[in-house]
């Protein structure tokens, strides 16, 4: 298995492909500079958590990434790939990038299988048996292939956001984003999802999460980018982010949030 190690980007003596790369990145909406020449090179298998205040452009920058929002300037690519602006070639590569959001999205009127099948099958070609078999192993690894024939309505809060997970892992994705995905949980469900997504980061997905969960960010990732106003402020590991943040943006944040 490979994964980023312990202490983060910089000591790692083993050179790993970059898989995301932003460079020089502008987005505007309207008057509104949301994300202001964002450079950011993420290592395959690297998890990295982006934290900072409400508006700070981190959903945005998620979006950005497989195209959900336009960029004004600048280029993103993944695995060395420019993303195409439409179109069914923008189809597959997005389908490289499983993305995950504070809403589940399911499908209401299709099963739990059916949810984690659809993708595979439309996008990826999938024959029925192969989705099906790929559906269960990965709704048995999120740990609800007892609920695969129930609809979402009939799942918690917990169980849907892992059905999107497993629903955005049923593609191979090369990538995985998560925007907040614990944030419309009861805070009994958060820790079920948060052990699912330690589990993907340990066998080596390559992984951005914007949380708000702090302990976990500590813990689970090998590198931290603070945002504010639309710039990475700091980009340093979790112990010296937590322990010794730099800017004063930073440390504003971290006394109303610890
Ligand atoms: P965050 O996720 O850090 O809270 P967002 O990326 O959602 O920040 O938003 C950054 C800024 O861009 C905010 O001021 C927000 O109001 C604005 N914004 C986000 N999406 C849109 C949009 N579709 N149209 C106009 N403004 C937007
Ligand atoms: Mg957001």
């Amino acid at each position: 298995m490979t994964h980023a190690d312990e202490s983060g980007t910089t000591a790692s003596a083993v050179v790993r492909p970059t898989m995301i790369s932003m460079k020089s990145v502008q987005k505007h909406f309207g008057a509104l500079h949301v994300l202001r020449d964002i450079d950011l090179e993420v290592p395959t298998g690297q998890v990295v958590m982006v934290l900072g205040p409400s508006g700070s452009g981190k959903s945005t920058l998620c979006r950005t990434i497989n195209r959900l929002e336009p960029i004004d300037s600048g280029t993103i690519t993944i695995d060395g790939k420019e993303l195409p602006a439409e179109g069914r070639a923008l189809a597959a590569l997005r389908a490289d990038v499983g993305m995950v959001f504070q809403s589940f999205n399911l499908f209401a009127h299709k099963t739990i299988l059916e949810n984690v099948m659809l993708a595979p099958m439309k996008v990826r070609k999938k024959n029925k048996a192969d989705a099906k078999a790929k559906a269960l192993e990965l709704l048995d690894r999120v740990g609800i292939a007892n609920q695969a024939d129930k609809y979402p309505a009939q799942l918690s809060g917990g169980q849907q956001q892992r059905v999107a997970i497993a629903r955005a892992l049923a593609m191979n994705p090369k990538v995985m984003l998560f925007d907040e995905p614990t944030s419309a949980l009861d805070p009994e469900m958060v820790n079920e999802v948060l052990d699912v997504m330690v589990g993907l980061a340990k066998e080596g997905m390559t992984m951005l999460v914007v949380t708000h969960e702090m302990g976990f960010a500590r813990k689970a990732a090998d590198r931290i980018i603070f945002m504010a106003d639309g710039v990475v402020v700091e980009d340093s590991t979790p112990d010296s982010f937590f322990t010794a943040p730099k800017s004063d943006r930073a440390k504003d944040f971290l006394s109303k949030i610890l």
